[in-house]
C-alpha cells in the first residue's frame, strides 16, 4: 500500500499545530485518532511499525521550523492484546498491553554494532548486532581489507552499545483466564523509558513483539520492545457505579441498624466473631492519611488474628479478600520467590532483579495474608517498615529503590504452640504470640481466637439451623459502598470527638502505670483509635467522627486488650471467695443474684456482652459462666434468644 504522504501531513497539522510548533519530544500521536481519520495507516502502523514509523517520522521533521530530530510515539493503540494472548502470531506487531509490574533488572549494556579487527590487517569491521544473537568473542571470516580469510576478534570499544532494562508485567487477574495464574511478559526498556516504572505501578504498554532466543536449546519466547509505556492510576474509582446503585448506598446508609447488618454480610459462614467482623468492616473502609502534628501517618488499619486452628481464620481472610476492592490473599510461607516484601536476585551475567512481593503488589488495595508467622527471615526484617511508613527500600548492590507498599493487611498467625495454653501461669496469651512486639505494635488491633465453648454452641446452633442465614447485603454491593465511602467521604474530627479520644488514651495509660499489664499503650495506640474512629464515620458516610465513633473505636480496642490480659485467670478467682464450681452454694447464689439485677436493668433482656462483661469484671472465667448459663437452660431457668443473643429468666425464681 501507498502511504499518502500529504493525508498524514494535513492530519498532523490538524490535530497537533501546537505541538509541531513547540518541537515536541517525543512527539506522542493517538493512535485511535488516526484509526479514525486514516484507517489503513492506523493498519500499517501495528502490521509495519518499523517502517511506517519512519515515515511520519520524516514528515514531523519536515513540517516543524527548525532543523529537529523529534521522535514520534504512539498511545492508545487499536490492538489491545491480554498478555495471555501474545504468541508468535504477533510476532513483529505493534500490541497494547495493561498489567502491573512485578519485576525489574538493573540496567545494564546491549551490543547493538559489534566491530572486529582483523588479526593480520587489524582493520575494523562493523556487524550491526539483532537483539536475539548472542555474540562470540572472535570468528572467522575473510577480511575486506586484506582479503584473508582469518580469525577476527571482537573490539569491545570500537563496538557500540545500548542501555537496556528488562522489566517483567503480569496481567491483571480480571484478564486472566479462568483457573489459571495470572500470565507475565518481559519487555524491554530503553531510551528515556529506562527506569521510568518501578515494581508495583499498574502500567499501560506498548511495543513490538519480538521472539528471542531465551536459552541454549533454541527455545524462543515473546518480549515486547517497548515503543511507549505510561503508569496507570488505578483506584478504587474503578469500580463504575450507577445513579441507582448510588441511591441504594444513601438509602442504606440511613438504616439505623446499618453497622450491624454490614458486619452480619461478612464471612456469614463464620459463627459469632462479632467483634472481628466489626474491625474488619472499619478496616475495609479505612481512613485517609492523618496529620499528627506535622507528619504524616497511614491511613490503612492493620488487624492480626491470631488463634487455635479451626475458627475459621483463613475463611476469614479468603471472604475478605474477596470483598475488598483489589485485595489479595497470600500466605506467609508461600513458596513463590518474592515472599511479601521484595526479593532481590542476581544472575549468571551479573544483573540484578528485583522481584515484587505481595505487599507491593497490593499496593493502594488490600492485602490478607495467612500464616504470617511462617514469613522467611527476609520479609521478617523489611516488615515493619513495609507496615508503618507502608514502603519498602532496597539497597542491594545496583539496586537502590523504595517500592510502595500502601495497602491494609489482614494477617493471620498461629500461637507459639500451635494453640493457647489458658493455663499457663508463666506466658500470658500475648505472649503466646509468635511474632517479635515490635512487629505486633504495628498492628491496630490483635485479636486472639480461642476454641472456647462459646464457639462450640454458635456451631451447634448454625449447623442445626437455629440462627437464620443473616447475611444481608451481597458481596458485590458491599463493594459498591465501600468504593462509593473511599471516594466521596472524608470524615473530620469535631471537638468533643477529639477530646474524648484524648481521655481514653489517657485514662488508658494510667490504668497501664497502676496494674503494669504486659501489654504497652504507646501512641500508636492512639493513632490506631483516631484511624478506627474515622473508618467508623465513614461507614456511616459521615463527614464529621461522632462521640459514637470514637466509643465503637475505643470498644474494639479494649475487647483486644482485655483479652490479652487474661492471664493467670485461674489463680485470682481466690481473691473475691469464689469457686468456679456451680455446686459451690456462695458462688451459685452470687451468680443468681447478679443474673436477677441484671434482669431488672435489662428488662430481662440481658445482652450476653453485657453478661460477659459483668462477670469479666468480677474476675469470672467465661468458659465458667457459659457452661452455667447452659446449666441454667437445661434447667429451664433462663433462655437465650439465637437471634439476638439475649439471655432472659423464666419460672419464679427470679421474682422474688
Ligand atoms: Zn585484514
Amino acid at each position: 500500500m501507498q502511504i499518502e504522504e500529504r493525508r498524514i501531513e494535513q492530519i498532523l497539522m490538524g490535530k497537533y499545530e501546537e505541538n509541531i510548533r513547540q518541537e515536541q519530544n517525543p512527539f506522542m500521536i493517538n493512535h485511535a485518532m488516526i484509526d479514525v481519520l486514516y484507517p489503513e495507516l492506523a493498519d500499517l502502523l501495528i502490521t509495519k511499525y518499523p517502517t511506517t514509523k519512519e515515515t511520519i517520522k520524516r514528515i514531523i521533521n519536515n513540517l516543524t521550523l527548525h532543523d529537529t530530530n523529534l521522535t514520534p510515539r504512539f498511545y492508545n493503540i487499536q490492538n489491545k492484546q491480554a498478555i495471555h494472548n501474545i504468541h508468535s502470531q504477533q510476532q513483529g506487531k505493534l500490541v497494547e498491553i495493561t498489567g502491573k509490574v512485578i519485576k525489574t533488572t538493573t540496567v545494564f549494556q546491549q551490543i547493538t554494532m559489534a566491530a572486529y579487527q582483523c588479526s593480520q590487517c587489524f582493520n575494523i569491521s562493523h556487524e550491526v548486532v539483532k537483539h536475539d544473537t548472542k555474540i562470540k568473542k572472535s570468528k572467522q571470516f575473510t577480511c575486506m581489507k586484506c582479503n584473508r580469510k582469518n580469525w577476527q576478534k571482537l573490539n569491545v570499544e570500537h563496538s557500540t552499545f545500548e542501555d537496556i532494562q528488562i522489566i517483567t508485567v503480569q496481567e491483571n487477574r480480571d484478564d486472566a483466564l479462568d483457573g489459571h495464574k495470572p500470565s507475565e511478559i518481559q519487555c524491554i526498556l530503553t531510551g528515556d523509558m529506562i527506569q521510568s516504572v518501578k515494581s508495583g505501578d499498574a502500567v499501560i504498554l506498548n511495543g513490538l513483539v519480538e521472539l528471542r532466543n531465551a536459552s541454549e536449546r533454541n527455545m524462543f519466547k515473546e518480549f515486547i520492545i517497548v515503543e511507549n509505556i505510561q503508569s496507570e492510576n488505578e483506584d478504587y474509582e474503578q469500580i463504575q457505579l450507577t445513579q441507582e446503585d448510588i441511591d441504594e448506598i444513601l438509602l442504606a446508609s440511613k438504616d439505623e441498624h446499618l453497622i450491624t447488618n454490614l458486619r452480619e454480610s461478612i464471612a456469614p459462614s463464620i459463627f459469632g466473631c462479632n467483634e472481628i467482623k466489626e474491625a474488619v468492616l472499619l478496616q475495609l473502609f479505612g481512613s485517609d492519611r492523618i496529620n499528627v502534628q506535622g507528619s504524616l501517618k497511614r491511613g490503612d488499619i492493620h488487624i492480626l488474628l491470631v488463634g487455635d486452628a479451626g475458627l475459621g481464620k483463613s475463611q476469614i481472610l479468603k471472604f475478605v479478600s474477596d470483598i475488598a476492592p483489589r485485595g489479595i490473599y497470600t500466605s506467609g510461607k508461600s513458596s513463590s520467590g518474592a515472599g511479601l516484601t521484595a526479593t532481590a536476585t542476581k544472575d549468571v551475567n551479573g544483573v540484578w532483579t528485583l522481584e515484587a512481593g505481595a505487599m507491593v503488589l497490593a499496593d493502594k488495595g488490600f492485602l490478607c495474608i495467612d500464616e504470617l508467622d511462617k514469613m522467611s527471615d527476609n520479609d521478617r526484617s523489611s516488615m515493619h517498615e513495609a507496615l508503618e511508613q507502608q514502603t519498602i527500600s532496597v539497597s542491594k548492590a545496583g539496586l537502590n529503590t523504595t517500592l510502595d507498599s500502601r495497602c491494609s493487611v489482614l494477617a493471620a498467625a498461629n500461637p507459639k504452640f500451635g494453640s493457647f495454653d489458658q493455663r499457663n501461669t508463666k506466658l500470658s496469651l500475648a505472649q503466646q504470640i509468635n511474632l517479635p512486639d515490635t512487629l505486633q505494635s504495628r498492628f491496630d488491633l490483635i485479636f486472639i481466637m480461642l476454641d472456647t465453648m462459646e464457639n462450640d454452641n454458635l456451631m451447634l446452633e448454625q449447623m442445626f439451623g437455629i440462627s437464620e442465614d443473616k447475611s444481608v447485603y451481597s458481596v458485590d454491593f458491599i463493594r459498591k459502598y465501600i468504593s462509593y465511602a473511599k471516594e466521596n467521604v472524608h470524615p473530620e474530627f469535631i471537638k468533643e470527638s477529639m477530646l474524648l479520644i484524648q481521655k481514653y488514651y489517657l485514662e488508658w495509660r494510667q490504668h497501664q502505670r497502676d496494674t503494669s499489664t504486659s501489654t504497652k499503650v504507646t501512641a500508636r495506640q492512639l493513632d490506631a483509635l483516631m484511624r478506627l474512629s474515622r473508618a467508623s464515620a465513614r461507614v456511616r458516610l459521615s463527614d464529621v467522627v461522632e462521640v459514637d465513633d470514637v466509643e465503637r473505636a475505643f470498644s474494639l480496642a479494649k475487647y483486644c486488650m482485655n483479652r490479652h490480659e487474661t492471664e493467670f485467670v485461674e489463680s485470682t478467682h481466690e481473691q473475691v471467695g469464689y469457686k468456679e464450681d456451680v455446686n459451690d452454694k456462695r458462688t451459685y447464689e452470687k451468680l443468681c443474684e447478679d443474673i436477677k439485677r441484671l434482669s431488672d436493668d435489662y428488662e430481662n433482656k440481658i445482652p450476653s456482652t453485657v453478661i460477659k462483661r459483668h462477670f469479666k469484671d468480677l474476675d469470672f472465667n467465661w468458659n465458667f459462666i457459659e457452661r452455667w448459663l447452659r446449666s441454667m437452660d437445661s434447667d429451664d431457668k433462663m433462655v437465650c434468644d439465637v437471634t439476638t443473643g439475649a439471655w432472659s429468666c423464666v419460672g419464679e425464681w427470679y421474682k422474688d
